[in-house]
């Protein structure tokens, strides 16, 4: 068995994150990407050019456990970080992560309590449009330069992980503005999420919805 290197440092997963950024998150700690460190921990050079996305869908034993490895995390604590975990389709999942919207407020709360900003996995299901917890809309946009992208993991010089906006280059937070809390929208996502487990009727009823309202116009845009 090759010999796996141990990490120095290597932030413990939270319970209701999502595994590719948990794996951001540790690659964070060394400036780099997942997959830098994931060749520097097996030994192999020059990268393996692997998709990090999929692993919270299709994550590999053997990679799952080089890293549990590295990281001295039981191998069990970080299969549950997978959506496959989750015991839904993955379809039911936003599947892009550009298109997967976070929740500032949760952030504030992560940096209050001092620790990392960190992706809940209960954001990637398709019908989270609003944060359970504080009841505004996940957001996919900067709300200072109102850009779109991806958002960037950076360490601060606290030496946390805080999550950024690579246009404007700041934090993303709500304390710029208040949100409108979504009361009314509150109820239907866990309907949703009901139904989606339960299948039949009435998740065809909700799916045939969905089709219409999204149907793209004649501009190309739903
Ligand atoms: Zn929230
Ligand atoms: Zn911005």
């Amino acid at each position: 068995m090759r010999q796996v290197r141990l990490l120095a440092v290597a932030p413990r997963p939270f319970d209701d994150e999502l595994l590719s950024c948990w794996h951001w998150r540790v690659a964070n700690h060394y400036s780099t990407s997942p997959q830098q460190v994931e060749s520097w921990i097996s030994g192999s050079r020059g990268g393996q050019n692997q998709n990090f996305f999929s692993c919270d869908f299709h994550p590999d034993r053997d990679r799952t456990r080089l890293w549990a490895l590295a990281c001295r995390i039981r191998k069990p604590d970080l299969d549950r970080l997978s959506l496959q975990s989750a015991g839904r389709p993955k379809s039911s999942f936003v599947s892009d992560p550009m298109n997967r919207g976070v929740c500032p407020v949760c952030f504030d709360g992560d940096a209050e309590e001092g620790r990392d900003h960190y992706c809940r996995r209960s954001w990637a299901c398709v019908e989270a449009v609003l944060c359970p917890r504080h009841g505004i809309g996940l957001e996919i946009y900067c709300a200072g330069c109102f850009r779109s992208g991806l958002f960037q993991f950076r360490q601060t010089p606290a030496g946390v992980a805080r999550l950024f906006c690579r246009h404007c280059d700041t934090v993303v937070s709500a304390r710029r503005f208040q949100r409108r809390r979504q009361a009314d929208l509150v109820h239907v996502a866990p309907l949703i999420g009901e139904a989606i487990g339960k299948g039949g009727l009435e998740l065809d009823r909700i799916a045939t919805a969905s089709r219409f309202l999204w149907l793209p116009t004649r501009e190309g845009m739903p």
